[in-house]
């Protein structure tokens, strides 16, 4: 069997790879173990050099790797450098941080002495998304690396390439040989990887339905999860809120990386007062954005990840317009040359509950916006949604929006006046069907540690 990658562009075949044996896998996860039973004994400083120079190695490589998303999965090039950008500095981060997060924390007891030491667990497995096929991966393997653990990659499988960098690029930058392998298997096969004694947990990234799948395998084998899932993130229009700068962070928020984001901004739920002006100028908005080429510089969306990717939105678009949904831009498939993947800006208005917009995530660029008769009603249409990762509100009281967003929105990140966005220094998850556990800060490199109790009477 082989996994290929196909420009998304242009339908055409960029590369194929074999896939492992099951061998293979196996000799890749004892490799992994081996070289960590080694890696656990490292110093933090050793950690943090090895950490600096692989952020250093991604600066200098960024246009490379960015022409290599933009191949596999039609990221613009900016969009790309931007990413690698962003992994770089995960790795400062935890160069800088990761010994302060773990250091001993001492406890008073009737012990001479007691305390928690925050030991490495082993071979962390991570199965990963497409969409920021860099920045999905760093944000789990710097932390992990600098708490002393391995790692092994399933990422995507059409964006074996970028996998396939990376493990040279953690390599080049003087990690111990195996102390992170790239797994080529497609998604079948990775219920072995969790069954195999050698790992000790598993991170995965992706859609809420693959979420499920491997909770439920690794719950049989009582590994530790974290996942990162779905979302229908809501961004809230309120009365008094800056329509200009609100449509058009909606609008950055809506598209990008083509809406393909897990906190992409993808239920508009305005109070009426509002919800006339506000869609005139986020149309206008939507509207402007050029869909087209990931190498031309005048692009702003490329062409989505995949083509039955985009068959599938398309299709959501369509069950929700037959449901009653009016479609205000786009809607169509764009007459592009060729096998491609391209959609364009799209916005389907009056989604209400029990037409599927209103439960299911729409991931690409399109805009659902619902109607609220007042904020009450606004924050209640929010919360009633099986996802829970992100959430913003657009006010000129900014106080009444952080108290909204602190207490009454229910996701795992809520941001007032501005667009969901990781941050390093900030924890990052979701609650309900959008996941459990958290990435990035001092939270995320204490998801893959045993928290030890040490006693001396
Ligand atoms: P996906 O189809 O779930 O795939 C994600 C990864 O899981 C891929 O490596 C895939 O491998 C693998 N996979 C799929 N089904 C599996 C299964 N049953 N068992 C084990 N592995 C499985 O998701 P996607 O289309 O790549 O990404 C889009 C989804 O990810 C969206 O729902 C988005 O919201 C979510 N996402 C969430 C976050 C977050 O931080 N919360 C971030 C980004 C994306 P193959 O490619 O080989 O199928």
């Amino acid at each position: 069997m082989s996994i290929i990658s196909i420009n998304p562009a242009n339908g055409k075949l960029i590369k194929s790879y074999k896939e492992d044996s099951e061998k293979q896998v196996s000799g890749k996860i004892e490799k992994a173990h081996t070289a960590w039973l080694k890696w656990r004994n490292t110093s933090f400083s050793t950690r943090a050099e090895l950490l600096k120079n692989a952020a250093a190695l991604l600066l200098t490589r960024k246009l490379e790797l960015a022409t290599l998303m933009a191949k596999e999965m039609g990221k613009p090039l900016p969009a790309g450098i931007a990413e690698i950008e962003k992994c770089a500095a995960v790795c400062d981060y935890y160069a800088a941080n990761g010994a302060e997060f773990l250091k001993d924390e001492a406890i008073k007891t009737k012990a001479s002495k007691s305390y928690v030491s925050f030991q490495p667990l082993g071979v962390v497995l991570a199965v990963m998304p497409w969409n920021f096929p860099f920045w999905q991966l760093f944000r789990f393997l710097a932390p992990a690396l600098m708490a002393g653990n391995g790692g092994l990659l399933k990422h995507a499988s059409n964006v074996t390439g970028c996998a396939v960098a990376i493990e040279k690029l953690i390599t080049a930058a003087g990690f111990p040989k195996d102390i992170f392998k790239v797994l080529v298997i497609s998604s079948k096969f990775v219920k072995q990887v969790i069954a195999h004694p050698l790992v000790k947990a598993v991170t995965l990234t992706g859609s809420t339905e693959a979420g499920k799948q491997v909770a439920q395998q690794a719950g049989y084998y009582l590994k530790k999860t974290v996942l990162e899932l779905g979302g229908s993130d809501p961004y809230l229009v309120l009365a008094d809120a800056d329509l200009e700068q609100a449509a058009e962070i909606c609008m950055q928020s809506r598209l990008i990386n083509n809406g393909q984001s897990c906190i992409a901004a993808k239920r508009f739920i305005l109070v009426k007062e509002i919800e006339k002006e506000f869609t005139r100028i986020f149309l206008k908005k939507m509207q402007s954005k050029v869909t087209g080429d990931p190498f031309d510089a005048h692009t702003d969306l490329g062409p989505m990840a995949r083509t039955d990717l985009r068959d599938e939105l398309h299709q959501q678009v369509k069950n929700n317009i037959e449901a009653g949904a009016k479609c205000l831009l786009g809607g169509k498939i764009p007459d592009f040359k060729g096998k491609h993947a391209y959609y364009t800006p799209t916005v389907l208005s009056g989604i209400r509950k029990g037409m599927p917009g209103y439960e299911e995530e729409i991931f690409g660029p399109v805009a659902l916006i619902l109607s609220a008769k007042n904020e009450e009603e606004a924050i209640r249409i929010a919360n009633d949604s099986p996802f829970g990762l992100g959430a913003a509100i657009f006010t000129a009281n900014v106080k009444h929006g952080e108290e909204l967003a602190a207490k009454s929105l229910n996701a795992g990140s809520c941001f007032v006046n501005s667009l969901v966005k990781s941050d390093p220094r900030l924890p990052f998850g979701g609650i309900n069907q959008s996941g459990y556990g958290r990435e990035l800060s001092a939270f995320g490199i204490r998801e893959f540690v045993n928290i030890k109790t040490v006693y001396v009477k």
